[in-house]
This record gives C-alpha cells, structure tokens and sequence, in this order.
C-alpha cells in the first residue's frame, strides 16, 4: 500500500492521537501519499441524532489549517491530501460542498453511515432483513456517486442486510454495476477487517469481482497505528485474490 485516502483525526470524536502521529506512522510504512478524510462537518437544522459522529462546522477551518501546515513540512517526505468522508444527505449536500470548498478540500469519499438525511433515519451498520432498507441505501450511494464529487465510495457493504441473499446479490449487483458504470473505486475497509465487523463481506466482494469493479484499500484510522496495518492488509489482499478484483494502489483525485 503506498497511498491511503482513509484518515480520521480526534474531530469526529471517536478518533485518537495527532495528525503528526498519523503521519509518522504512514511515513513508517512506507505510504507516499496520505489523505485525511474526517467525517464531514454537516450542519443540520435540528441537531442530530447522533452525536460523536463527524466534526463540528467550527472545527473545519482549524481542520485545514492544521493539515496544509503540515503538507508543506512534510513535503519532501509524502504527500499530503485534505478530504472528508460524507454521507450523501440530499438535504444538506450542497450547503457543505460550499463550506469545504471554502476551506480548500480537495477531495470527498462517500460513507453512507446512515440512510435518509440522518435525523430519525436508521444507521446503516443495524443488523437488517428487510430488502427495503437495502435498495433505499443502494439507491442513496447510488445517487451520491452520480454527483461526480466523490472519489471513491467506503466500505461499500457497509448496510448490514443479513435477509434473503437473493436480493443481497440483486441489490448489491445494481450498486456494483453502477459504480463501475461512473469509474468509482469500491474500498475494502481494513478497519472492518481488524475490527471483525461485518463488512468486508465476502458476498459483496464476489459480485464486485464478478462486475469488474475497480477496488483500492483504505485504513479507515482512528489511531495513528492503524494508518499502517501490514498483517491486515495481507488479508485484505488474499481477498482481492480469492476474487480476482481489480486493484489499483492509487487513484486520481476527484476535485470538489
Ligand atoms: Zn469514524
Ligand atoms: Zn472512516
């Protein structure tokens, strides 16, 4: 792994350690290019559901201060990219491409942690039979990715849908065929790899092989030692064989 795009910072307040650490971590392993991506700082017009989910608004200039300080220290060093990790809210989407844009955002990978506009919608990692919630989620990415604004979509089997495994593959498939139809990479997430969780999901991961979907790997960090995993990301990769995925280790940015 030489680029990873996947990083959080202690913003979103579920994140630990400083973005030097997270440097120097990546710097240790060998990784060239390194992208911040906290969760995206929405303002919503009541407050959220959920809180210790994603950075404040006010936190968002401070966010990019810190880190264009550091891309100019560490230039000679790696590479140095400022992102966030957003949902598609509809609602709201707009009003906060114009907030990063503002604060100089480079890039946005999409991560659907929840459905609808957040508030008073189901999260996406609850346990779920019901294909409804998985063609609403398929059909929100969907229509996130086709924004053109993201450069890649996170841990894509992120909605647990543990029903009939006819519509995982039906539903999932329409996802897979579309990010591949837009040229959007699917990420394997190493932080769910480590964690246990219930994504990678080898399920998804046959149809995105089977659809030829372009696939890169993101730490998905929230400490700094996770910015650079080798035992995990040798599993990763025996994924990426077992299924013949296409991966590629860098990505062109999609400018916001
Ligand atoms: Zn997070
Ligand atoms: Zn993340």
């Amino acid at each position: 792994m030489t680029a990873n795009y996947h990083t959080h910072t202690p913003r979103c307040g579920h994140a630990v350690g400083s973005e030097r650490e997270y440097i120097e971590r990546a710097i240790e392993g060998g990784i060239k290019t390194l992208g911040f991506s906290d969760h995206a700082p929405y303002s919503f017009d009541k407050p959220g559901k959920y809180p210790n989910v994603r950075m404040e608004p006010s936190e968002l200039p401070g966010y990019a201060e810190t880190l264009f300080s550091l891309r100019n220290e560490y230039r000679d060093r790696l590479s140095l990219h400022l992102g966030v990790e957003a949902e598609f809210y509809p609602k709201y989407f707009y009003a906060l491409i114009n907030d990063l844009r503002s604060c100089g955002v480079e890039y946005m990978i999409l991560g659907q942690h929840f459905l609808g506009n957040e508030i008073g919608e189901p999260g996406s990692m609850a346990a779920t039979c019901d294909p409804s919630v998985l063609d609403r989620y398929v059909s929100q990415v969907m229509e996130g990715l086709e924004t053109g604004l993201f450069t890649y979509l996170a841990h894509p089997d992120v909605l647990r849908f543990e029903g009939d495994p006819h519509e995982y593959d039906r539903l999932y498939r329409k996802l897979c065929v579309r990010a591949r139809e837009l040229n959007v990479p699917l990420e394997i997430n190493l932080l769910g790899i480590k964690n246990g969780r219930h994504y990678p999901n080898e399920a998804f991961w046959r149809i995105a092989g089977e659809e030829g979907n372009t696939v890169i790997l993101g730490s998905d960090a929230h400490r700094p030692e996770d910015t650079w995993m080798p035992e995990i990301e040798l599993r990763a990769l025996s994924l990426v064989e077992k299924y013949s995925l296409h991966l590629i280790d860098d990505i062109k940015l999609r400018q916001i």
